[in-house]
């Protein structure tokens, strides 16, 4: 469903055509997929999983060298450098998303043929998209991470999966069931985000337990408004997942213990980014561990330092995608790079205390919380089914609150005094008391909208 044209033909087409098309670009896309060096790829990266720190220190340092060095060489943007056949990470400055922006083309390796890559566009929520290339090499590897993550979910492409991500599959004006298309190539259900309202919520949970899919993928949001329904209405569910795959978005700690509840089962987060700089995800322990053949993650210290632990802004380095390398790319989220042992086995580095979006906090007179600070706000809040705060102008802010049948007022004034506890009493909040809190335009669901910032 790539251009606009044949998103409106999809859209009107009736709903057997619908399941036709989405299989018929579930074939050609299992292909892209899962074709060229996928298979082999994984092998090594199965191989490579268990290597100890000095293994993984010895194999990021090869991979760095080479892409650092082809950056230097083969790319406009660095090549204006001027820094010769061996450059160390240092040499290069901190990359903004602003100058990809401005000229994307120009961090292309002139190694690859511009009209061969694929073009992906990031950030379809915010007003400016980032044009990012990658060869259709590259991307097939990054299906080969994306296996070694279903691994622990015992999941095998083909194995029957719901996916409830920001697609389009129906009109989002168009309430009348079904919410959902079938890629048969995949024995994938996609579920629309869209269509999560309340009184539609009985539906998805009766195709589902018709489906019975090994794994449910999607947005956590997403999931957990399913999983409150079931756990409010004590349904019983007619299968148990082997995981529950969230990428995308925050959650709490509350919600993630909602979702197991209702589904019996994990949940999995991943971490990535369409610009093919990092990727980290879950293990089987609860802990994120990043790919050290993914990309390279360091963290840019309050004080300016780039380290390669510690918490701060995440600075990413790709090691896989060659075609377009970014490197020092300030990918926008907060968190704090560990090198710890893990149960698991794996002596990868671990993401801790991930937290969303730099640019998603609330401000007032030069205080800041972020959106973890906000869900943490949000947590303890009795009788509160789902919370977003809304920042449109200076000094000000909309809380939309869905309330429980065990609401207490008490609530709210505990939520005032948190958020005023965080931001300052000269804060102006006003609390409105609604039914339903819709989704983004790309269907995800947000704790934080800051329009004014
Ligand atoms: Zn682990």
């Amino acid at each position: 469903m790539k251009s606009h044209l044949s998103e409106k033909l999809y859209l009107s087409s009736p709903v057997w055509l619908q399941n036709v098309l989405v299989s018929t670009y579930g074939v050609l896309e299992h292909k892209r997929r899962y074709g060229g060096p996928h298979k082999e790829y994984l092998e090594h990266l199965l191989n490579n999983v268990m290597f100890d720190e000095r293994q993984i220190e010895e194999l990021q340092a090869e991979l760095l060298e080479k892409i650092l060095s082809d950056a230097a060489q083969t790319v406009p943007a660095y090549q204006t450098l001027g820094l010769g056949k061996s450059p160390q990470l240092s040499d290069f400055p901190l990359l903004e998303r602003e100058s990809i922006a401005i000229n994307p083309e120009s961090f292309l390796s002139n190694r690859y043929d511009k009209d061969k890559l694929l073009c992906l566009y990031t950030g379809g929520s915010s007003a400016n998209p980032l044009k990012v290339y990658i060869s259709p090499a590259a991307r097939q590897k990054s299906y080969s991470f994306w296996q070694l993550f279903y691994d622990r979910m015992n999941f095998k492409v083909g194995d029957r999966k719901a996916t409830l991500v920001g697609r389009k599959i129906q009109e989002p004006d168009n309430d009348s069931p079904p919410f959902w298309r079938y890629n048969l190539r995949d024995r994938q259900q996609l579920f629309s985000s869209y269509h999560l309202a309340e009184g539609n919520i009985a539906a998805y949970v009766d195709k589902l337990n018709n489906f019975k899919p090994k794994i449910i993928e999607g947005y956590p949001l997403s999931i957990y408004r399913l999983a409150d329904y079931i756990v409010q209405n004590s349904i019983k569910l007619s299968f148990t997942p082997t995981g529950l795959s969230t990428s995308s978005e925050n959650f709490t700690p509350q919600q993630r213990k909602i979702m197991e509840t209702a589904f019996n089962c994990n949940v999995f987060d991943q971490y990535g980014s369409a610009e093919s700089v990092v990727f980290a995800s879950e293990c089987e322990h609860g802990n994120m561990h990043i790919e050290p053949e993914y990309g390279l993650l360091e963290v840019l210290k309050n004080n300016g330092d780039i380290c390669a632990e510690g918490y701060g802004e995440l600075i990413a380095t790709t090691l896989l995608n060659d075609a377009m390398p970014l490197i020092r790319y300030r990918i926008g989220d907060l968190g704090e790079i560990i090198q710890s042992s893990c149960s698991c086995g794996r002596a990868s580095k671990i993401l801790k205390e991930l937290h969303g979006k730099v640019g998603a906090v609330v401000i007032n007179e030069g205080r800041q919380a972020s959106t973890a600070a906000i869900a943490i706000a949000f947590e303890y809040l009795e009788g509160v089914k789902n919370a977003q705060i809304i920042q449109n102008e200076p000094g000000r802010v909309i809380v939309k609150l869905i309330k429980r049948e065990n609401f207490s007022p008490k609530s709210e004034d505990f939520m005032v005094w948190e958020l005023k506890k965080m931001l300052g009493d000269s804060l102006c909040i006003s609390v409105d008391y609604v039914d339903e809190i819709p989704p983004e335009h790309n269907g995800k669901y947000k704790m934080v909208v800051q329009n004014y910032y």
